[in-house]
């Protein structure tokens, strides 16, 4: 076997686990929703039959204080326990197991009623909390209790108490939020207090005989957080305690430093569990960016810890662990770290699903049933929208043959996969490569598919995914030799001067910069480089790992100014929980965003402009139109008013505010119904 280690059992004492591959807790949306528990409950039960060894449910607060947004999901009574009922039966039944996590956001709880151990408003919330009394900790703590208790009524196998990552517990135990002068406050004894009194009491509550996973934050990444002996001292007193797996945390969600996005190298931070291993003695789970067997079955063969967590690699692919066990990885649909449809959802208050994989949340509505009427289908155009309609038409039954004028699969990810820290798009194309031979889909590259060759076809149906073109913008000058497109610059590769103007600050506008502002191998394939950049101690010497460092980009090869016509910030519109990355990436490249400006010429002195009703020029080698796309759709109407059967999807539909989570959900759900 490839992965023996991935493989290897690991026996609890009480109980064993099947493999080293822990589902790591993530909030879906579907907790709060209308039948949200059926829902939920397929949601597991596939991942349990995809093989994962445990899994570990989105976080459920103890009581209301604890909440992490107004009537979230939350255990506290038996009739919430009876409900929880039927999601441990749905993946016991497919040989799972399954914790709950029991999470009280403190300051971070975006409602009235929050609570946190000083009166401290958090960054990322505006809701300032309620001091808790000494009767409130105690409160607390029998809420925490009572939860397991309950959890156990509900069948779980047991439950992650989250420590980490900011939250309540984490507020206690470090004085950047912790400012009290009782006996949970003040030396370092007592801030800790809490959680060691939670681990203790719900031992004693649940029995010998029940999991207890505790969350450790391992790396605050925040100023005034903890010291790495002070972590190690904590985890010495959980384990004694009584829990029976320790967790990896990286970061509080205020931190200021990337610890899962696509740029953060994989296993970025397995070093910090692995020196964890020398001081404890029960089981560690290590996680963040870790996302393929490879990956996993190195971190466990060197020893960085006994088990993996990956959490958003289960949305993107549920059958993962199955595939690795098979050896059939070139099939695993690979989490890119784009967070665009799973946190970035969740931020949004919307139910979470996944870029690469629309069914994940989704199950009981998206499904992709064999057909009883195949029919021939032709797709023209073999960009995302394209492959996920091919692809999943194909697996239905249908005779597929999908068409792209260029040499290779892929459209606009061929060109995006070129940005630095985006390298994981490749894998997306190398899954619909495999699709695509899995199912028998016909390909016909360097095609350049007419209105008069589909006219003439006998093609049941026809889909146009033939994507966008470059908006064409209408300024003076715009023919001169200095002005190239995005396309020009990333696919074309045409030689970029040392003075840059970019007009348009989408994602484009922003990857273009970072292309630009780039030099040699990608930071994102380089842990050690990647951890100097962003200023992370990898001796653990400084407090929270990041105090007294600097960050250390290195120097741009081109001076860079970014240009927008409108108000507000720049990278407004980019992703909510990556776009501070990409804004905080290119200041420190000392890229110049210029914004509110009307573009009035560009000739050989560089770019005019007018700012505030003052004429200005800024003199540049060159300027890349970075400024948004519109369908490129012309096969769509002949073809319909000849009467064909023919749908349009993905950026040839609609090219405003298009992504590839659009493209890809529109050619899945119209493949699902052909
Ligand atoms: P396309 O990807 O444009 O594919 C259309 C295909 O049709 C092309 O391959 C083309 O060759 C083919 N075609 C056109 N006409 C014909 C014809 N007549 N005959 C045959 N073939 C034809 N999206 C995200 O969600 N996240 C990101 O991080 C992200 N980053 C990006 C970075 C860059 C630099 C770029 C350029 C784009 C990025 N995108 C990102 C956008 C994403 O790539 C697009 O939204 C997505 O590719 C649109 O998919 P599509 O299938 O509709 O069109
Ligand atoms: P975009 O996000 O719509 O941005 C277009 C930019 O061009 C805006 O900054 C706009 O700014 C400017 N613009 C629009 N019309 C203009 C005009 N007539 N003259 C001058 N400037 C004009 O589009 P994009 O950057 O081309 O990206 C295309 C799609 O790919 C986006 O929808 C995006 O979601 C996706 N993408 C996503 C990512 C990601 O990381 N998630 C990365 C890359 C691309 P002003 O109007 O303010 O001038
Ligand atoms: Fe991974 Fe992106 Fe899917 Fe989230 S949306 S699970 S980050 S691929």
């Amino acid at each position: 076997m490839k992965y023996k280690h991935i493989f290897e059992p690991l026996d609890l004492g009480f109980t064993t686990l099947k493999n080293r591959i822990l589902m790591g807790s993530m909030h879906t949306g579907l907790e709060e929703e209308k039948n949200g528990i059926d829902k939920i409950a397929t949601y597991y039960a596939e991942r349990a039959k995809g093989g994962v060894g445990l899994i570990v449910t989105g976080g459920i607060s103890p009581n209301i204080q604890g909440w992490t947004a107004p009537f979230s999901a939350r255990m506290s009574t038996n009739k919430h326990a009876i409900h929880h009922q039927k999601i441990t039966e749905a993946v016991h039944k497919e040989g799972g197991k399954i914790c709950m996590q029991i999470l009280h956001s403190g300051r971070y709880g975006y409602h009235p009623f929050n609570v946190a151990p000083s009166k401290i408003k958090s960054p990322i919330t505006p809701f300032k909390p309620f001091k808790l009394s000494q009767a409130g900790i105690k409160r607390t703590i029998r809420d925490f209790v009572n939860c397991a208790k309950l959890s156990k009524v509900a069948g779980y196998d047991g439950i992650e108490i989250m420590g980490s990552e900011g939250y309540l517990i984490n507020q206690f135990i470090v004085k950047r939020t912790n400012k009290r002068s009782d006996n949970y406050g003040g030396n370092y004894e007592n801030r800790m207090r809490l959680p060691i009194e939670l681990v203790k009491q719900t031992r004693e509550a649940v029995g010998k005989e029940f999991i207890i996973i505790y969350r450790l934050s391992m790396l605050d990444l925040v100023e005034n957080g903890s010291s790495w002996e002070e972590v190690v001292q904590l985890g010495k007193e959980i384990e004694k305690a009584g829990a029976t797996i320790i967790n990896t945390g990286i970061g509080w969600h205020e931190a200021r430093i990337p610890t899962i996005a696509t740029s953060v190298p994989r296993a970025a931070f397995t070093w910090v569990t692995k020196k964890m291993k020398e001081e404890l003695s029960i089981p560690l789970v290590t996680s963040n960016r870790i996302n393929m067997p490879e990956t996993a079955e190195r971190i466990l063969l060197e020893g960085d810890a006994d088990m993996i967590s990956m959490a958003r690699p289960f949305l993107a692919d549920p059958e993962w662990v199955n595939k690795a066990e098979a050896e059939r990885v070139d099939e695993i649909n690979t989490c890119i770290g784009c967070n665009q449809a799973c946190l970035d959802h969740v931020f949004e208050q919307k139910v979470a699903s996944c870029l690469v994989n629309p069914r994940a949340c989704h199950e009981t509505e998206l499904n992709y049933n064999q057909t009883d009427h195949k029919k021939k289908v032709a797709v023209i155009g073999a960009g995302p929208a394209g492959l996920s309609a091919a692809t999943i038409a194909a697996q239905r039954g249908h005779f597929v043959t999908l068409f792209d004028s260029d040499k290779e699969i892929g459209g606009q990810f061929n060109i995006a996969k070129q940005i630095p820290g985006k390298e994981e798009f490749y894998e997306t194309l190398r899954y619909f490569n495999k699709q695509i031979e899995l199912h028998n889909v016909t390909v016909k590259l360097n095609t350049k598919v007419s209105t008069n060759d589909l006219l003439k076809s006998d093609f049941d149906e026809i889909i146009i995914a033939t994507g966008i073109k470059p908006r064409e913008l209408k300024i003076d000058g715009i023919d001169h030799q200095k002005v190239m497109s995005y396309i020009d610059v990333l696919k074309h590769k045409k030689t970029v001067g040392k003075r840059v103007a970019v007009i348009g600050a989408g994602g484009i506008g922003f990857d273009v910069s970072e292309y630009l502002t780039h030099q040699g191998e990608s930071t994102s394939l380089n842990v050690d480089a990647w951890l100097k950049e962003w200023g992370i101690d990898k001796s653990l010497k400084s407090r929270s790992g990041i105090e007294g460092q600097n960050s250390t980009f290195h120097s741009s090869p081109r001076e860079v100014f970014m240009f927008k016509r409108s108000k507000g910030k720049f990278g407004g519109n980019l992703g909510k929980t990556t776009g501070w990355i990409h804004r905080s990436t290119l200041k420190k490249k000392k890229v110049q965003f210029i914004g509110e400006v009307s573009y009035t010429k560009i000739d050989d002195k560089g770019l005019h402009y007018s700012q505030n009703e003052e004429a200005k020029i800024l003199e540049v080698d060159n300027v890349v139109i970075c400024a948004g796309q519109i369908p490129f759709k012309e096969l769509y109407r002949p073809l319909l008013d000849a009467g064909k059967k023919v749908h349009v999807i993905g950026g040839a539909d609609f090219a405003g505010e298009l992504d590839a989570k659009r493209a890809i959900n529109q050619g899945s759900r119209l493949a699902a119904v052909l």
